[in-house]
């Protein structure tokens, strides 16, 4: 244990009291914590100006001088204390309105002062109303420090004394640590990269010297955690491909070979054949695959989960598909079951809804091998189910799904069976390359033929009229429509006033021309959902009015218009897939989105974002830039990517290099037992290993 990991409760200036709040507050346990903890700005002292030079009155500047007099002057609320303060070369007046008594007694004549503010010109004086004011002591060495910190503090902890300042004062106590910390980079990577050593890094955090100091040491931190999650996750793979035994799917056999002759009407795209050779090759490895499918939607990832199915099944095994939404494991359902029949394979499926008797009849048939497959929810991974031999696992379109869900998965099966995760919201690179870095990549990169680019169109509410004209003449033409609403959370009254209204009003419009609308949401039974969901398939009705949960997998290729309402209450990755509802045959699609006549700048942007941009990749990268990389995975609260300083979108050079270097380490020197890599095994040792668990499980 190292003096850094002392409680912070034993810091010269915390104690017992200080210590709750830093612990409650900034989650501040140990000096290491404290040490890490770092300012979010500074403020530019680095210049001192002299009175006769404040010409500029737009931003905080510093000046240096004495106190001639002071006077308080008014009473009750008017009160105010007035200070002449000069240098050498004139005078400036300082006004306090709080803290007289206070400031009365502080400020003494004589005394040096630095003040901070910024000057106010009233008539021919110069003013500052409220300076930070400072003693100024020559042999002071806290004035060495001319960028000033500023650290993130609330009220609580500055009734303790804990403003940022105050937070500043802990961290100089740890100066002295400071200058004992360990290397943790090794001397290759610091000479290669010229970085300075990581007291200095840390010293010029907090109090940097000037602005170059400060970026060479925000520069080294960036890399430094940017370069050991990349270690976390590189090792990770080299244990996992080495150490994870799984079963051999030797054979491709006549399930898979019929489905390919009867039920597979079109060729598949070179990028579906691609993945599927990697695919077989993983399965036949006698490793386990752990392969993530991107795939924008509408690439056609499906086929390639039931071909990975039937190849599992030919080899004795059972598999299962989770599905994040109860319409989505039904539809998968409906599609297996139509072509098991013909090739003779026994599906189940299980949703938290079946009945209770149902439920029991395929825990006992999955638990005796009964069944092949079982399409479900996240039903499927309830201790109660137990698969007698469970090969694969597939799970569509993943980021529905918590991570700790997929954990069970490992945990229950031993030997491990594969995992094929799939994700129609593509990941941006540097994302993936980040938190997915132990998971294989296949990529569908590649639409099916002939598909058109989906014509997308911003209205606004007043323009609604056009839109409906248009509905109509693609409803002429037998095509079919859905129209959203925005349901964010099922139990809220007005979102939902706002569909019933929707829905109303759409049957008055289309039912007297002999058109027949569908409505499904989360409220409707599952009974309910299906038959509506059904006739809509069957093309009994023309339209579709829906929340979300028409969002994802849905597969109509006969429906050729999305509108979407109140299309800036969505976020961007969920308007692209429900954009991908369209746009699954050859014939021409729309996707209209239907804003409020006032809209937020950002809302702007999105919306522009989709009309632009119809590549999921290219939108992922936006969403990445507009929302964090935290919302975008779903991994914000559980701290996952806890990076401070570093990026992953504006740090993407540093990423590389970090990336680099921690690749070609390993390469030479997987167990980090080399000594030149000591410090660098050391502190991954101790502050990063297993940081990363949830990345074997996405
Ligand atoms: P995803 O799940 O990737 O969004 P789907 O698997 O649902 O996409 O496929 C979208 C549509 O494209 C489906 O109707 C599917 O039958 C069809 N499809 C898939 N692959 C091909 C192909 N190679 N050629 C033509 N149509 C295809
Ligand atoms: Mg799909």
């Amino acid at each position: 244990m190292s003096i850094l990991d002392t409680k912070i409760e034993f810091l010269k200036g915390v104690g017992p009291r200080r210590a709750s709040y830093l612990n409650k507050e900034l989650s501040i346990f140990s000096f290491y914590d404290l040490l890490t903890f770092f300012p979010f700005r500074y403020i530019d002292r680095s210049k001192l100006y002299l009175i006769n030079q404040l010409t500029s009155f737009e931003t905080d500047l510093q000046i240096m001088g004495a106190v001639k007099n002071k006077k308080i002057l008014g009473s009750g609320k008017k009160q105010r204390l007035i200070v002449t303060f000069f240098d050498k070369t004139g005078f400036v007046e300082l006004v306090f309105f709080k803290r007289i008594r206070w400031l009365n007694k502080f400020i003494k004549l004589g005394q040096q002062y630095l003040i901070f503010g910024k000057p106010v010109r009233f008539n021919s004086k110069i003013s500052f109303i409220h300076p930070e004011i400072e003693e100024f002591d020559q042999n002071n060495n806290r004035i060495i420090y001319k960028l000033y910190p500023v650290y993130h503090s609330n009220e609580k902890l500055s009734s303790v004394g804990l403003n940022s300042k105050g937070i500043s004062k802990l961290i100089l106590e740890l100066n002295s640590l400071i200058k004992e910390l360990p290397e943790n980079l090794s001397n290759a990577i610091i000479l290669k990269h010229q970085f300075i050593s990581r007291k200095e890094m840390f010293l010029n955090i907090h109090f940097p010297l000037n602005s170059t100091c400060l970026h060479d040491a925000i520069r080294r931190f960036k890399f430094e955690e940017l370069f050991f999650l990349q270690i976390s996750i590189l090792t990770q793979k080299l244990i996992r491909n080495k150490n994870v035994k799984s079963f051999a799917f030797s054979v491709v056999g006549d399930k898979f070979n019929l489905f390919y002759k009867n039920h597979l009407s079109f060729e598949l795209t070179g990028a579906q054949k691609k993945v599927m050779k990697e695919i077989r090759n993983d399965t036949l490895s006698g490793f386990q695959m752990n392969r993530l499918l991107q795939g924008d939607v509408g690439s056609g990832k499906t086929i390639i989960s039931f071909m990975t199915i039937l190849i599992a099944i030919d080899n004795g095994f059972q598999a299962c598909l989770m599905a994040p939404t109860e319409i989505l494991a039904n539809q998968h359902y409906e599609s297996l079951m139509e072509f098991s029949k013909d090739i003779g394979i026994r599906v189940g499926l299980l949703t938290g809804k079946i009945k209770r008797s149902e439920k029991k009849q395929i825990i006992h048939d999955v638990k005796n091998n009964l069944l092949d497959v079982v399409v479900g929810t996240h039903a499927l991974i309830q201790d109660e189910i137990v698969f007698c031999k469970l090969g694969l696992v597939i799970i569509d379109e993943q980021h529905k799904f918590g991570v700790s869900q997929r954990l069970k998965i490992y945990q229950k099966y031993k030997p491990t069976p594969h995992v094929l995760v799939m994700t129609a919201t593509p990941i941006p690179r540097t994302l993936a390359m980040t938190a997915y870095g132990d998971l294989d990549v296949s990529i569908i990169d590649e639409l099916p033929p002939n598909r058109k680019v989906i014509k997308t169109i911003h209205f606004y509410e007043k323009q609604i009229k056009r839109v409906y004209q248009f509905i109509f003449s693609e409803l002429q033409k037998n095509k079919q429509v859905y129209i959203v609403y925005p349901l964010i959370e099922e139990s809220k009254v007005l979102d939902y006033k706002n569909l019933i209204d929707g829905y109303d009003n759409v049957k008055k419009i289309f039912e007297t021309k002999g058109f027949n609308v569908s409505m499904i949401h989360g409220r409707l039974k599952k009974d309910e959902k299906e038959i509506q969901m059904q006739r809509f398939v069957n093309h009994e009705t023309q339209i579709m009015v829906s929340t979300t949960v028409i969002e994802v997998g849905v597969n109509v290729p006969n429906a050729s218009i999305m509108v979407i309402n109140n299309a800036e209450k969505f976020g961007l990755s969920q308007l692209h897939q429900l954009r991908g509802r369209v746009g699954r045959s050859s014939h021409q699609s729309f996707c209209f989105l239907i804003s409020s006549n006032k809209l937020s700048n950002e809302a702007k942007v999105r919306l522009k974002s989709m009309v632009d941009c119809h590549d999921g990749f290219n939108i992922a990268e936006v969403d990445l830039k507009l929302r964090g990389p935290g919302d975008v995975l779903g991994t914000k609260q559980s701290g996952v990517l806890n990076l401070k300083l570093s990026s992953l979108v504006k740090d993407y050079n540093i990423l590389n290099n970090a990336r680099e270097d921690a690749k070609e380490i390993l390469k030479n020197d997987p167990s980090l037992s080399i000594l030149i890599n000591k410090p660098i095994k050391n502190f991954y040792l101790k502050y990063h290993k297993g940081s990363l668990k949830w990345g074997s499980v996405a």
